[in-house]
């Protein structure tokens, strides 16, 4: 790879398709703030070509395509490597994940592998001195606080939805092509002979990455009452997120908790039907651009973050807004 200033690695993430996900464009204007975006693609051969120029015009001044047929690619363990490798090549001033379960796996690997620190679920970057500040929204969105790593490769993991800078287009950018079976992914203990996807559960867009989030708490009193939020959802093109008591109630699958012990989330509309508000949900969705809630309680503290409130019953407003949306669509 040629030197690059300020090279600041930033993995890809890729649909099953061979697609990219929506993370790699706010991973890499993160990137940008603190240094030139390299793009990693690990997947099947063609797969780094083929995303080059999107990846491009997304601020990728070269894009790395490490290649393999090889299911082991869907555990990390090839991420992992090729990342492993570029750090030792490139001496990069970060690497960039996003905030998913797939790429923190990744980037907490890759720390050990290469001597390096993670700093997790970052919602903001600068430069400073020589080094990569980290910022980092904590106890519910009332702080937040600055990381960096020193003694080691700075990985930083970045909270889907919370960077909105976006790096300049490259018409052309480089790309590089590399073969996966060069890597040494590692002991032989651990291939894997075969993998496959779950298919997902829904067609809602994904919880930590939806732009637009409509979630459920104990006010809406049962699974039949949680339909609600699905109808919304749907109403609006949005993804379905729960409390952890509409989780614990059975009304929400465990994967859709928005929270401190759930997912967490940052999109540009947040809608909250009878949840309250609790310091451990907050943790979760606080970052959010805007906030409606929608709950009978006028004293309920999700008020204090909601820019917009509506005091009633989900039961009454919610069907009233959905045939609102209904009308306007036509
Ligand atoms: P409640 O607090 O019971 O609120 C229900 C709300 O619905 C009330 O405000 C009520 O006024 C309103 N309501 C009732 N009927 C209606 C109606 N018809 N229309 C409109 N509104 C109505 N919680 C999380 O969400 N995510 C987490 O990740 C999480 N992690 C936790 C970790 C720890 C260690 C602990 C201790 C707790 C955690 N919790 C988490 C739980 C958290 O403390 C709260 O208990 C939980 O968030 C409450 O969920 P809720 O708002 O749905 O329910």
């Amino acid at each position: 790879m040629d030197i690059i200033q300020n090279t600041v690695l930033v993995l890809i993430e890729t649909t099953t398709q061979g697609t990219i996900q929506r993370t790699s464009c706010e991973m890499l204007g993160a990137a940008s703030l603190v240094g030139t975006p390299v793009a990693v693609v690990v997947g099947m051969p063609g797969a780094g070509q083929a995303l080059s120029r999107e990846l491009g015009a997304l601020g990728a001044a070269h894009v790395v395509g490490v290649e393999s047929d090889n299911a082991t690619a869907e555990l990390g363990t090839l991420q992992v490597a090729a990342l492993a490798q570029m750090v030792g090549e490139s001496m990069p001033v970060a690497v960039i994940v996003a905030n998913t379960t797939e790429s923190c796996s990744v980037a907490g690997r890759l720390a050990v592998r290469v001597g390096g620190g993670v700093c997790t679920n970052a919602v903001g970057l600068r430069f400073q001195d020589d080094e990569v500040i980290v910022q980092h929204s904590i106890f519910g969105g009332e702080f937040t606080t600055e990381s960096t790593v020193e003694g080691g490769p700075c990985i930083i993991s970045v909270r889907p939805g919370s960077i909105d800078h976006r790096a300049v287009a490259i018409e052309n950018p480089q790309v590089s092509i590399r073969d996966a079976d060069t890597l040494g992914c590692g002991a032989p203990g651990a291939a894997i002979r075969a993998a496959s996807m779950r298919p997902p559960a829904s067609n809602r867009p994904e919880l930590r990455t939806a732009k637009t989030i409509v979630s459920g708490g104990r006010g809406l009193g049962s699974t039949e009452g949680f339909g609600l939020a699905e109808e919304l959802a749907d109403a609006l093109g949005a993804a379905v997120g729960a409390s952890r008591a509409a989780v614990d109630a059975g009304y929400a699958a465990p994967e859709l908790q928005v929270g401190q012990t759930g997912v967490t989330v940052a999109p540009d509309l947040y809608i909250a039907l009878g949840i309250s508000g609790a310091i451990q949900h907050k943790a979760g969705m606080q970052t959010s651009k805007t906030i409606v809630a929608i709950d009978k309680d006028e004293e309920a503290p999700i008020f204090e973050i909601a820019d917009f409130g509506v005091v009633g019953s989900a039961f009454d407003v919610v069907p009233a807004l959905v045939a609102e949306l209904r009308a306007r669509r036509g």
